[in-house]
């Protein structure tokens, strides 16, 4: 099926405890920090039904129409119809919204991948990592990500560390799992379930086990509580924020306070094996739309640089043009990466058809390690102006007519043209959200680590070994024997 946005939103009505600026949400569809971010992954779904947009962002199978988003894919046709989709998406919301669904649901298609091990665990939680994929397409649940626990001093061996700072089994029932502990999550507010598992590390060391837990948390779930991070969208007049106060993907340590955790939303627990697949294998779906976004940042970031050089007439000196095209080159980098990721696919384990591993990663690698640098040689182009100019109150009071003259460059740009640019270009490069989105890229899903881990994991360097050992004429010796 696929849901409006006002069936998404009834959801989100499930008497769940959020916490915002240290009060209670009585209804999160509604409370302004977190009403446009809503607002915007409801679009998501009424595009669906839109005549204009069913053909592009939906697929029938057994007679039932689904999300293109929710698709787990198998052929190239279905990462180019992903693409096609978040095109569309960014393009009717005016933006970049990362955290929607779509970037997260291809970490449970990962686990699928590794269902072996869990069979060996237990033959129900391989079965229910099957029927929870089919449940998020037959159901259009809006899915995110539960990775990171707040850890604590890692310089005590685990065992004398508080155990509630990584997500722990403290008991089984006959109804399920309790689990104690807390996560990091974008969304998890304003989201329907969450896939739950360990955070970042090698999960080698078997004293861990009790953290080494995957499931499905409800995020309306008795116990369960999103205590967010401050708002942006509701720091500052909308004319002054025009991202923030659009598009801000509010954060929140999701506490869990015993919460029962049914046998059937379990996909493994106190099993460091799993731990270990899910952490070799997490993004390997998930990195393309992750990436996939920073395509659009980046295209704001053009955009912006170049419009800005052509009120002032500055895009004609070669400088800038140079500047410019560093810009372009960060770019088409990014698709390059994308374009050649899927072009060059894989077939998973589980027959399912991933992005080339390697050129998806090293992808990554470039989008998120590049973008400080990107988004300060746009600020360069774009100059000091973004910090200084007045906000919008004052480009409409009493000093306003100084404002109009000093704003007015040409008869195509007038003051109030120029001042939205600024304000979208200060909102976009040099406002905390700004700071917030440029940590999102290179924090929230995985930090720089493990996005190089994840590269050098899944490159092939046998064909530079070989390379340089026919180059340089080494002996069979240096193979120790393995000669392929
Ligand atoms: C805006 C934002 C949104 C986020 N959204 C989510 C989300 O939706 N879901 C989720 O689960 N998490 C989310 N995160 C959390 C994110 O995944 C973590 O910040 C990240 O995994 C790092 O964990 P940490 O912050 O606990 O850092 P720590 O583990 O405390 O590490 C701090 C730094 O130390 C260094 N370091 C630590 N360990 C190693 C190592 N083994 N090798 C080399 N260097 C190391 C790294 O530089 C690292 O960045 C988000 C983060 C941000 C900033």
């Amino acid at each position: 099926m696929i849901r409006t946005g006002n069936q998404y939103r009834e959801g989100l009505r499930d008497g769940r405890e959020v916490w915002i600026d240290g009060e209670r949400v009585t209804d999160v569809t509604t409370h302004p920090a977190l009403k446009p971010i809503v607002d915007v992954k409801a679009r998501m779904y009424d595009m669906q039904h839109e005549e204009k947009h069913q053909a592009a962002l939906t697929y029938v199978e057994n007679n039932e129409r689904h999300s293109v988003f929710q698709q787990p894919p198998t052929t190239q046709e279905h990462w180019h119809r992903k693409w096609n989709s978040i095109d569309l998406l960014l393009k009717d919301i005016g933006g970049v919204a990362t955290r929607l669904g779509d970037e997260t649901v291809g970490e449970m298609w990962s686990l699928q991948d590794g269902r072996d091990i869990l069979a060996q665990i237990d033959p129900r939680f391989a079965d229910n990592i099957d029927r929870h994929i089919r449940r998020v397409v037959e159901k259009d649940i809006f899915h995110v990500s539960a990775n990171t626990d707040p850890k604590g001093d890692r310089s005590v061996p685990v065992d004398q560390r508080d155990p509630d700072m990584m997500i722990r089994v403290v008991r089984e029932t006959d109804a399920g799992i309790i689990i104690r502990g807390a996560k990091f999550e974008t969304a998890s507010p304003y989201a329907d379930q969450a896939y739950l598992k360990p955070t970042v590390g090698a999960w080698t060391d078997e004293k861990e086990s009790i953290h080494a837990v995957g499931c499905i948390v409800k995020m309306g779930a008795p116990g369960v509580k999103h205590i967010c991070r401050a708002p942006f969208a509701t720091k500052g007049n909308a004319a002054d924020i025009p991202l923030a106060s659009r598009f801000d993907e509010v954060e929140a340590l999701m506490v869990l306070d015993d919460v029962l955790i049914p046998w059937e939303d379990v996909f493994f627990y106190r099993h460091t094996a799993a731990a270990q697949q899910v952490r070799a294998t997490l993004h390997r779906y998930s990195a393309f739309p992750y990436v996939l976004r920073v395509l659009y940042t980046a295209d704001m970031m053009i955009g912006a640089a170049m419009w800005n050089a052509k009120q002032t007439g500055l895009e004609k000196l070669q400088s800038v043009q140079e500047k410019l095209a560093d810009l372009v080159c960060y770019r088409e980098g990014i698709r390059a990466h994308l374009i050649a990721s899927i072009a060059t696919a894989e077939r998973s384990p589980a027959g399912l058809l991933m992005p080339n591993q390697s050129i998806l990663y090293a992808g990554r690698v470039l989008a998120c390690s590049q973008l400080p640098v990107m988004m300060h040689t746009a600020r360069e182009l774009i100059g000091g102006q973004i910090c200084v100019t007045p906000d919008a109150a004052q480009f409409n009071g009493g000093a306003g007519n100084w404002l109009q003259k000093f704003y007015t460059l040409n008869k195509e740009w007038g003051a109030e043209d120029r001042r939205k640019l600024l304000a979208f270009a200060r909102d976009l490069l040099n406002s905390d959200y700004a700071g917030h989105r440029l940590a999102f890229v290179q924090f929230a899903q995985a930090p720089h680590f493990n996005h190089l881990a994840a590269v050098y994991k899944s490159f092939d360097f046998s064909g530079p070994l070989d390379f340089v050992r026919n180059s340089a004429g080494l002996s069979d010796r240096v193979m120790g024997g393995k000669i392929h």
